[in-house]
């Protein structure tokens, strides 16, 4: 069998937020296919990797070089880094006000892929991806998070990237604001879009216990700051939600 190759690589990636030294020669590799959980306590800087790594202005990057789906990642605007297949699942997804859901899917599969797919064909695939995602067709013409429950609004992140189907999706704290209902929603999705889409590698940014260990993660790292401090396999997130952070 062929050795999968890494769709992420980090090396000594440190990253300034408003000349405060946030991430400090951070390193990770995630394989093809593979699913990563990252721990850490608040402000260790795991929104700012997810921020650095997506390309927004606020983050400087002082050293470090990163490689994702074979391209040097920070050379690249944000919208190339996106058609390179990287995507982030927001924790706090915007609203556009007065756009309709299926506008915008389609707006975004085009920047995307640049690929033109008609009205009709497209508007099959989004029914098919969101049947499968059991969420209600009528949701195609909602506006893009207006009024929406937090579970609502992750179920549009879920409903994004099985159409766009990346390379590789980080999803921070995607839990957060959902009940057990919500949360498990998105466990259901994430296994589909996996099933759809299994070469797909997740980073997955959590302190869910549920989550983590419904996602049975290739390895769990524990960042502390702005790098991280231990890697290993679901043991090491156990050891975290018996004795938190401190010890580490
Ligand atoms: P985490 O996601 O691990 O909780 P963050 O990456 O959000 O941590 O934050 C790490 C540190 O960077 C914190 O000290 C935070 O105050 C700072 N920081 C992050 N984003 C900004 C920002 N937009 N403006 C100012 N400081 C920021
Ligand atoms: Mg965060």
């Amino acid at each position: 069998m062929a050795v999968a190759k890494n769709v992420l690589h980090i090396k000594n990636l440190s990253v300034l937020v408003e000349e405060k030294k946030i991430l400090d020669n951070f390193s990770l590799s995630i394989k093809t296919g593979q699913t990563h959980a990252l721990m850490g306590p608040n402000g260790s800087g795991k929104s700012t990797l997810a921020y650095t790594l997506m390309g927004h202005p606020l983050y400087v990057v002082t050293t470090g070089t990163v490689i994702c789906a074979r391209k040097k990642l920070l050379s690249l605007s944000p919208d190339k880094r996106a058609q390179s297949g990287l995507f982030l699942a927001f924790q706090q997804p915007l609203e556009l006000p007065g756009v309709e859901i299926f506008t915008f899917l389609k707006s975004i599969y085009y920047a995307v892929h640049k690929k033109t797919v008609a009205v009709g064909e497209f508007y099959e695939m989004v029914l098919q991806a969101m049947e499968l995602l059991g969420i209600d067709p009528s949701f195609m013409h909602r506006t893009v998070n207006e009024g929406f429950s937090g579970g609502e609004k992750k179920r549009l992140e879920m409903l994004q990237m099985l159409i766009l189907k990346p390379k590789l999706a980080i999803l921070d704290e995607i839990d957060s604001g959902l009940d057990v209902d919500g949360i498990n929603n998105i466990i259901n999705a994430l296994h589909v879009i996996k099933k759809q889409n299994p070469t797909m590698s997740l980073l997955v940014i959590t302190h869910y216990q549920k989550l983590l260990e419904a996602l049975m993660p290739d390895s769990v790292h524990v960042m502390q700051n702005g790098s991280i401090t231990i890697s290993g396999g679901l043991a090491v997130a156990n050891e975290v939600f018996k004795n938190g952070y401190e010890k580490k």
